[in-house]
């Protein structure tokens, strides 16, 4: 599995994406160490708090199967900029790891960041 195939479904996923009020469709696919994928969309409500975003929700799915060992996570979106994972889903994905590869692009390009170059000083216990 590389990067680029990684992103690759994290793009075809978008379509299940739940964002009526936004219209911002969001997808993160998980890599999991085992060589497993999760994905997750953004699931808006109309309670907007109680929103919650592609990359938590992928990490919720993968967490509720019995990993919790990542290796990276692909982020796209139907925006024309590139999208990158907001600071609550930075804490999120900091949790499991500061060396996860986070992948960000769209059909043309990628670029990969570790996830403590996105957040710097994380707060970790
Ligand atoms: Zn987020």
């Amino acid at each position: 599995m590389t990067y680029r195939e990684l992103l690759d479904i994290s793009l075809e996923n978008r379509k299940n994406s739940y964002a009526p009020y936004s219209k911002v469709h969001v997808s993160a696919s998980l890599l999991t160490e085992d060589g497993e994928i999760f994905n997750g969309v953004n699931v808006e409500n109309s309670s907007y708090g109680a929103t919650i975003c592609a990359e938590r929700s992928a990490i919720v799915s993968a967490v509720s199967q019995g990993y919790t060992k990542f290796k990276a996570i692909a982020i796209s979106s139907n925006l024309e900029e590139t999208i990158s994972p907001c600071g609550i889903c930075r804490q999120f994905i900091l949790e499991f790891g500061s060396d996860i590869d986070v992948i960000l692009g769209d059909e043309n390009e990628e670029k990969v960041y570790k996830i403590n170059e996105l957040i710097p000083n994380g707060f970790l216990l």
